[in-house]
């Protein structure tokens, strides 16, 4: 790296999440032995936009002032995909980490799109629901001329949703003059969205659990499962495993959460929430647990779906569970990567576990394109054929590379971006 564009720090960048992405990369880089050239064009985002923005408040002499921004990591494979997250740390270096493991993401499914990210230095939860909107209509425009169906698509992320996209539908196609459905996904199906949009992280993750199981030699009938998580990624993860007939024995939020050896009824923990807005008091027959208990029970099966970092050198060595499944994007450090694989717990990446989400997001970009909606039947068999082919895919190669699961799925994505790139050349 010492001729690097790194030289000297990443600078801009800097931040502990970027810092694992590019450690990751260059592991799996070095490992594939990658065309230096091509390497270092991958390890810095090709955009970072940086913005901020004034918003007025509910008291409308109040003014407040925000940071945002869109990462757009590689524009060679197609147009760049995202989400847009909103959370009171979002910085610059965690969305590039994110943009860059949403490009890896994007080419393990085979998806033509490169990665992005977007986000706003804002805590929702905060906000008035108008206000919710202001901020999401001047950020929208503040990014406009960098996002569009061919150019860059949106879609929720942390603390982002369907009604925020549809804001962003809104504020797109108020500026250009007519309806731009493709322009973000994860909208409200009214506007163009996809049906089985919502559910589909969860339930492209939980389709995966029987391979998974196999490799971790885990009898999947009455698997017990532990879910970090009850936001639109966990509670549908929780949903889909207690259908497959998993026992779901333990989940949290923020708030905490509950232990039950006899499994949690899921419908009932989501109807809570609901009405709660979280967790907090609920036992469902079970005890209550803090939010980082979840990762120490006896479960078989660890499914973290909340935030990045939350598996360290700290807690891994403690892990009783055979099998992680990632619904999170980055829950686990480099360091406690090493310590499971040590210990010969069987980990599915993010890049790959929760790649269900953005692959239903390209369903609904095709058929907003296209103006034809398919049914759900085709949607989530669709879904789980992209899954279960990249998992597969993912597998042999790990085989092959006598790898773990994490570095076999970067060596796929790396490999299918570093070929586009070499075919296409430097311009000019
Ligand atoms: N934010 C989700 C992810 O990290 C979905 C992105 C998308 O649908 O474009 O994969």
């Amino acid at each position: 790296m010492s001729h690097s564009i790194l030289r000297g720090g990443l600078r801009e960048w800097e931040s502990p999440l970027y810092q694992e992405a590019v450690g990751q990369f260059d592991r799996v880089a070095d490992l594939i032995g990658l065309d230096e050239n091509v390497a270092e064009r991958l390890r810095v985002p090709q955009r970072s936009i940086m913005v901020t923005f004034p918003y007025r408040h509910d008291d409308y002499d109040e003014v407040g002032s925000l940071f945002g921004y869109r990462v757009q990591h590689l524009l060679s494979m197609g147009p760049t995909k995202g989400g847009i997250r909103y959370a009171p740390d979002v910085n610059l270096g965690e969305v590039a980490a994110l943009a860059m493991l949403m490009t890896w993401k994007c080419a393990i499914v085979g998806l033509p799109f490169g990665g992005a990210k977007g986000g706003v230095r804002v805590d929702p939860t905060a906000l008035s629901r108008s206000e919710l909107q202001r901020v999401t209509r001047r950020y929208t425009t503040e990014i406009i001329n960098f996002i569009g169906p061919n150019k860059d698509i949106p879609a929720p992320d942390m603390g982002t949703d369907e009604q925020v996209m549809g804001w962003i539908m809104d504020t797109y196609s108020q500026q250009v003059g007519y309806s731009v459905p493709a322009v973000v996904t994860g909208k409200p199906p009214a506007l163009g969205g996809s049906v089985a949009r919502r559910e589909a992280t969860g339930r492209g993750l939980v389709s995966l659990l029987p391979v998974a199981a196999l490799q971790a030699g885990l009898a999947t009938d009455g698997i017990t499962v532990a879910i970090h998580g009850f936001g639109n990624v966990g509670r549908y993860a929780a949903l889909a495993a207690q259908q497959g007939g998993a026992k779901v024995v333990a989940i949290s939020d923020v708030s905490g959460g509950v232990f039950n050896g006899k499994g949690i009824d899921v419908a009932d923990a989501m109807a809570w929430v609901d009405r709660n807005r979280s967790l907090e008091g609920y036992t469902g027959g079970g005890d209550r647990i803090s939010n980082e208990e979840v990762f120490l029970t006896d479960a078989e099966v660890l499914m973290p779906c909340a935030i990045g970092g939350v598996i360290t050198d700290a807690n891994a060595g403690d892990i009783n569970a055979r099998l992680i499944m990632e619904g999170a994007n980055g829950p686990t450090t480099l360091a406690a990567d090493r310590i499971l694989n040590d210990r010969g717990v069987v980990v599915v990446p993010d890049v790959l576990g929760n790649a269900g989400g953005v692959t239903v997001s390209y369903f609904e970009w095709v058929q907003d394109l296209q103006n034809y909606f398919w049914s759900e039947t085709e949607i989530v068999g669709r879904l789980r054929e992209i899954m279960s082919r990249a998992f597969d895919e993912v597998m042999s190669i790990a085989v092959v590379h006598k790898t773990d699961l994490r570095t076999a799925a970067l060596i796929k994505g790396i490999r299918r971006v570093a070929d586009a790139k070499l075919a296409r050349g430097i311009f000019p």
